[in-house]
């Protein structure tokens, strides 16, 4: 081949590179223009359990719902200061089914869904922030918001995790249930209890929801199979406790409690 054929050629690619280039980070520029404005995207934010469903284990001394109502109104502040529309799926100590949860969601369009909860287990010494996703145009979220949380926390790190709990399962938008600590961790309980720490999750929830289309997608562990075995478990015991008790009916908003509970394996 002709030396200034290559040549030629060699230079074309160097103007193609530099006009990508150019183009990428132009499209990086306004993609954070917009979500500095944050007037294209509703975030949709979903404080778990409430009313008689208090969330985490029986004879837990802080309620999960009042927590996750909590850093839900200082999340909602914080977003709504930085110009994002925010719909809260509850705002006080009310009883919301999953199923109207997800219908929330999903009557919202270029929207997320951001799901708050803590966490809780038999083994006080268990402790750590964890996130969850499920479809896959939900991972970027949930490893921007999990990259702020988990990084910006005195917790360990316990990973972001693919699950199929019903609120992420249902979803049509971009949904992440963030597990902002153990309550039943005499430490991260503590942390819990204070104002600042929660407005801290609170802003650390904001930053990964700005950051979601910066930060790159995190590895995860996926626990749908797991999900899928422990929910027929569950459905076992639940027949073995109907046979015991035929007046015991879970609340719906059982399989996301159930979801929150003892997750160390
Ligand atoms: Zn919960």
């Amino acid at each position: 081949m002709p030396r200034n054929f290559c040549r030629l050629r060699l230079l074309g690619l160097n103007l193609l590179i530099a006009l990508l280039a150019c183009g990428s980070s132009y499209a990086a520029r306004t993609s954070r223009t917009s979500e500095s404005s944050g007037s294209l995207t509703t975030v949709v934010i979903d404080a778990g359990h409430g009313g008689h469903d208090r969330g985490g284990i029986p004879g837990q001394r802080i309620a999960e719902k009042d927590m996750t109502l909590d850093v839900a109104q200082r999340l909602r502040n914080v977003l709504a200061a930085s110009g994002y529309r925010v719909v809260m799926s509850r705002d006080s100590d009310v009883f919301v089914s999953l199923p109207t949860r997800v219908a929330i969601a999903n009557s919202y369009r270029n929207a997320i869904f951001v799901c708050i909860h803590f966490n809780a287990t038999q083994r006080s010494g268990a402790g750590g922030i964890e996130t969850y996703f499920y479809s896959r145009d939900s991972l970027q979220l949930a490893s921007a918001i999990h990259s702020y949380v988990a990084g910006g926390a005195p917790s360990s790190n316990r990973g972001v995790r693919r699950r199929g709990f019903y609120v992420l399962r249902k979803t049509n938008i971009p949904a992440v249930l963030v597990e902002c600590g153990f309550l039943t961790n005499p430490t991260e309980a503590a942390y819990a209890g204070s104002a600042s720490y929660r407005q801290k999750l609170a802003e650390e929830i904001a930053a990964g929801v700005r950051g979601r289309n910066i930060v790159g997608s995190a590895s995860y562990v996926d626990q749908t199979k797991v999900a899928k075995s422990e929910h027929r478990r569950s459905k076992r015991s639940q027949k073995k406790g109907a046979r015991k008790k035929k007046s015991s009916s879970k609340p719906a908003g059982s399989e996301a409690r159930s979801g929150s509970i003892d997750r160390e394996s």
